[in-house]
Formats: C-alpha cells, sequence, structure tokens
C-alpha cells in the first residue's frame, strides 16, 4: 500500500475543502471500498480525511413526511431502522441483500452510493482499464464480460455499478444531499447522481472534487409492496447479476429499477408504465437500448424473468 497521512476532519465545511485544495486526497468512511483498493494500488490517495466523526449518524422524518437518513448512518442500522422497515421495506430488503453482516456493520449511507465497479480488470493493475487510467483501454470490451453492463455503456466501458442499496434509491426517488467546498449546498436526485461513461469512465458520479455528501432525503412513502430480488452467483455474499427493486401497487402499477445491467441503477419510467401488461413488455421497454455481449446475453433474458417473478410476488 502506497503511504499516506491521515487527519480527522473537524467539520463538513473543513473536509470538503481539505480534499479539494488536495488532488491526492480522499474521504473515507467505513472504508470497506476504499482500504481493498488502496491495498491494491487501484486508489492511490496520499492524504485520508477521516469523516467518522462529523456526526450525521441519524435518522429523521423531513417535514415533507419523508426521511433524512445521515451520510454516516451504517448499512445495518439502515436496515433495521423501524421506519425504513415499515414504509420503505425496498430499502431495507436491498441492504440486507449486500455484502455480509460484518461489511454492513461498517459500510455507510454516502460510501455505499460511492462503491466502485467490480469489474475483474478494474482491480487487476497489469490489465489497461479507462477507469483505472483513463486512455489506457477497456480490457473488458472482448475480455471476459458476464458481469458486465448490456446498456448504459459505451465504447470506453462496459463496468456496471455493483451496488443494491443505490437500486432501492432509485426506485424510492431518493436525493442526495451535499456541501460542496465552497461551503454551498446542493441537493442531487438520484437519477442524476451515478454517470454513464461515455467517454470519461473515470467518473462514477457528478460529485465535484471535495463534495461531501451529508445525506440522503427519501420522499414520503408510497405505499404498495416493496421487493428487492437479486440473483447472483452465490446465495450470499456476491454481488448482483441482475438485481430488481420494486414497489408494486394493488392495481399492477409500480416502479421498477434494475440492477447489476448499467453502469447507474437501471429505471426508466416509461418501462414502468407496461408493468400491468407484464414482464415481457416491461423488460423489452427497459432494455430498448441494450447492446449485450456474448457473454453477459443471457441477462436480457434474467431481466424479464426476474421482473416476473418481482409481478407474481406482489400478486401474492
Ligand atoms: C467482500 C465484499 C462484498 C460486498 N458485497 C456487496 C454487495 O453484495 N452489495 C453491495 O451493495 N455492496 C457490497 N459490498 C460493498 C460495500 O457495500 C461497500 O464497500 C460499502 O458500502 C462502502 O461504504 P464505506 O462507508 O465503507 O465506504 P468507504 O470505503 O469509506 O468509501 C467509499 C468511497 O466513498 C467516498 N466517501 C465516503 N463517504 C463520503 C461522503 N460522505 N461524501 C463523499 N464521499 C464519501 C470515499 O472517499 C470513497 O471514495 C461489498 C464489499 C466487500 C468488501
Ligand atoms: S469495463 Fe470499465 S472498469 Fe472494466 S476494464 Fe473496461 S474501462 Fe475498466
Amino acid at each position: 500500500m502506497r503511504a499516506f497521512t491521515y487527519e480527522r476532519a473537524a467539520s463538513v465545511e473543513a473536509a470538503a475543502k481539505a480534499v479539494a485544495s488536495n488532488t491526492e486526497a480522499k474521504f473515507i468512511a467505513g472504508g470497506t471500498n476504499l482500504l481493498d483498493l488502496m491495498k491494491l494500488q487501484v486508489e492511490t490517495p496520499t492524504h485520508l480525511v477521516d469523516v467518522n466523526g462529523l456526526g450525521l449518524d441519524e435518522i429523521q422524518s423531513t417535514p415533507e413526511g419523508g426521511l433524512r437518513i445521515g451520510a454516516l448512518v451504517r448499512n445495518t442500522d439502515l436496515a433495521a431502522n423501524q421506519v425504513v422497515r415499515r414504509d420503505y421495506g425496498l430499502l431495507a430488503r436491498a441492504l440486507l441483500a449486500g455484502a455480509s453482516g460484518q461489511l454492513r456493520n461498517k459500510a455507510t449511507t454516502a460510501g455505499n452510493l460511492l462503491q466502485r465497479t467490480r469489474c475483474p480488470y478494474f482491480y487487476d493493475t497489469n490489465q489497461p482499464c479507462n477507469k483505472r487510467q483513463p486512455g489506457s483501454g477497456c480490457s473488458a470490451i472482448g475480455g471476459i464480460s458476464r458481469q458486465l453492463a448490456v446498456v448504459g455503456a459505451s465504447d470506453a466501458c462496459i463496468a456496471t455499478h455493483p451496488g443494491d442499496m443505490a437500486i432501492a434509491m432509485r426506485a424510492l426517488d431518493a436525493v442526495v444531499e451535499t456541501v460542496k467546498p465552497d461551503g454551498s449546498r446542493n441537493a442531487i436526485p438520484i437519477a442524476n447522481f451515478h454517470r454513464l461513461p461515455g467517454d470519461e469512465p473515470q467518473f462514477d458520479t457528478v460529485l465535484e472534487r471535495g463534495e461531501f455528501i451529508t445525506s440522503v432525503v427519501l420522499p414520503a412513502p408510497i405505499g404498495g409492496k416493496h421487493i428487492y430480488r437479486k440473483v447472483r452467483d452465490r446465495a450470499s455474499y456476491a454481488f448482483a447479476l441482475v438485481s430488481v427493486g420494486a414497489v408494486i401497487q394493488p392495481d399492477g402499477t409500480g416502479r421498477v429499477a434494475v440492477g447489476g445491467i448499467a453502469p447507474r441503477p437501471w429505471r426508466v419510467e416509461a418501462a414502468e408504465a407496461l408493468l400491468p401488461k407484464g414482464a415481457r413488455a416491461t423488460a423489452a421497454a427497459l432494455l430498448a437500448d441494450a447492446r449485450p455481449t456474448e457473454q453477459n446475453r443471457y441477462k436480457v433474458d434474467l431481466v424479464e424473468r426476474t421482473i416476473g417473478a418481482v409481478i407474481t410476488e406482489a400478486r401474492g
């Protein structure tokens, strides 16, 4: 691991300034993703700004009837929160489908949103990878792509967003609240938070350098049946090949966001309108722009089948 210096941030504003003023600095929260990447020298910050002492670990009601989740709320605590379990069951289920108990005890809400791809070439510093080293090439195109994106990718990168929690956040229309290094506040709808790779796959999100996530806000509950179905190679402790997060209303309408298939949580509102017509129509509209590889073509069928299973489960 490359040597680094370390400081504990005294305030949100100081943390944002510290990272903005040093191109080699990074925030560290639970460290469950960043430290792994540092050990492999995929990420090589020379300075870490520890944000764990900043509070930001509360879950509070908003005046609009929603929920404000502090950036440092641990995944375990968020999944166990009584209001989350009652009104945002999709979020609790998605969290519990991710990682392991030990990891969830450390992993934070902000860090989870910002976890980096699990493309195998991103982790292998002997291989070209545009996301790790811009301009070096993409080893996955023409290489091993079984786990990678079928939609939303580019000629520069076909990696997926690997997380579970963000899929639920997308279906629930969460908003990410931040503080910028100049002290101004920003609110980013989750739909705009993760970027498509285009020709700059090194940027996963729209956050500016030093922009610090303070909380994530959920709008008022929308009722319905909350279902998260994750298809993976092992029954636990594995990332999604395909996951479907859905809120289905009694009349068969609803929301659906899909994970494991795109560089960001994949939700197409026009496709949702087809939910009452069934899984085939919905999946076809969701994946209208799909460009699968030979190795990951199976995901196109898997999305349809997983949405079908979710619709069946919702009907009881
Ligand atoms: C073996 C293993 C299996 C896993 N399986 C799954 C899985 O099945 N599903 C799943 O969803 N996840 C899985 N994960 C990923 C895990 O969920 C993430 O590592 C975790 O959520 C990251 O949170 P953290 O607080 O530890 O982030 P950190 O590692 O501390 O930080 C991650 C990134 O976020 C930045 N950051 C942190 N806080 C802030 C902030 N407030 N503002 C701005 N930037 C910030 C950091 O600078 C860093 O770039 C797995 C991880 C491991 C190691
Ligand atoms: S898909 Fe993206 S992360 Fe994977 S090798 Fe290509 S550029 Fe790197």
